[in-house]
């Protein structure tokens, strides 16, 4: 990590009255609510008086848990609050997205905000703009460079509730280490979060195995039902219409993981989920080894991500957005008609 950079953001936090908010994507994933927490506390602890998180929307109930998750200001239920928090902001970090219009909501409050801003995130290509970027594409989280951050600028403000978020996000967005951390550190970071007293089981408990009964017969309805493969393409998708989801009573965050599945079926290194919303289709995508879905989503579907897990929006009814991917997927695998899995280790 650059030690002009831990300068430059040092200076900017040379006064603790300042009002800090720190700003992440919308439909925020553990990654997102557990690097934007740890920060939280981590400035906190460090005498910032004046600290905040504001999300764009709610999130997952099996994140609920984490610690002063609570005080996350949520811009769709209390808009206005948002609003006065980052109007009044001087420093705005915006941590776990690269392209400000993953914020949704709090795009326009950004652009007219004089504050100062520092992005920490891992996704690639990330837009300019910001006063400081640490931007850092090989890492298997933010939380993971938030963790290098505090250990640099402060290591003894470490603490449990940090680790206890910061290892939530590693483990999440690395699917509980199945992909993005073929890299020591991360290995190594999780141990000294060990040390610190967290408990990973109960925390893989809390995220993975809290399932609603509603939660679970959806997804034997998505693999049984909704589930269509294409083997001539080596691909598989699900799709869910929003009555599909009402019938199942569905609440955020009960299809989060729906298309690991899809990817899990041998023969298959290109997997998505179609979820139908009120004016536009929610993708997302995931891949296996070289295929670029982040380039797939850019391309095709306005979106991004990363290499192996990505996600876009197409503004058209689900029966046609189907239509479209499918047309779509033979001209993005013409010269991928060999399947891509990974070598044997
Ligand atoms: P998910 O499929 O879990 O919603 O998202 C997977 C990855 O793709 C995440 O890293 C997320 O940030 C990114 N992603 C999802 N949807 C979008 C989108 O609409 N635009 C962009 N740029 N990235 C997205
Ligand atoms: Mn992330």
């Amino acid at each position: 990590m650059e030690i002009d950079k831990i300068n430059k953001l040092l200076q900017l936090l040379s006064d603790k009255n300042q009002n800090i908010a720190i700003i992440i994507h919308e439909n925020p994933d553990g990654d997102a609510i557990g690097s934007s927490l740890a920060l939280h506390e981590f400035l906190r602890l460090s005498g910032y008086k004046h600290v905040s998180v504001v999300s764009p929307d709610d999130y997952a109930y099996f994140l609920k848990w984490m610690p002063d998750n609570e005080k996350i200001i949520i811009a769709e239920a209390d808009f206005k609050k948002a609003e006065k928090t980052i109007n009044k902001s001087d420093i705005i970090f915006c941590l776990d997205f690269n392209d400000i219009a993953r914020t949704n909501k709090l795009e326009n409050l950004f652009s007219r905000s004089t504050a100062k801003t520092i992005l920490i995130d891992h996704h690639p290509q990330p837009t300019d703009g910001f006063d400081i970027a640490f931007s850092y594409i090989g890492v298997s989280s933010t939380s993971e460079i938030i963790y290098k951050l505090i250990a640099l600028i402060d290591q003894d403000k470490m603490n449990k509730n940090i680790a206890t978020c910061l290892y939530t996000g590693i483990m999440t967005d690395t699917g509980s280490f199945g992909y993005g951390c073929n890299n020591p550190e991360t290995f190594a970071i999780c141990a000294e979060l060990v040390k610190l007293g967290i408990n990973p089981e109960s925390i893989h408990r809390l995220v993975y195995d809290t399932y609603s009964v509603e939660r679970m017969r959806l997804l034997g309805y998505c693999l049984s039902e909704r589930l269509t493969v294409m083997p001539g393409l080596y691909t598989a998708y699900i799709c869910l219409t929003q009555k599909d989801l009402e019938h199942f009573n569905h609440q955020d965050g009960d299809t989060e993981g729906v298309v690991n599945y899809a990817l899990s079926i041998r023969n298959i290194d290109l997997a998505a989920l179609f979820l139908e919303k009120e004016d536009h289709v929610k993708i997302s995508f995931r891949s296996i080894g070289d295929l670029n879905v982040n380039g797939f989503a850019r391309k095709y579907f306005n979106g991004g991500g990363h290499a192996n897990a990505a996600g876009g929006k197409y503004y058209s009814t689900i029966k046609n957005t189907i239509k479209y991917f499918e047309s779509v997927l033979v001209e993005f695998r013409k010269d991928k008609f060999k399947t891509v899995q990974n070598p044997r280790p």
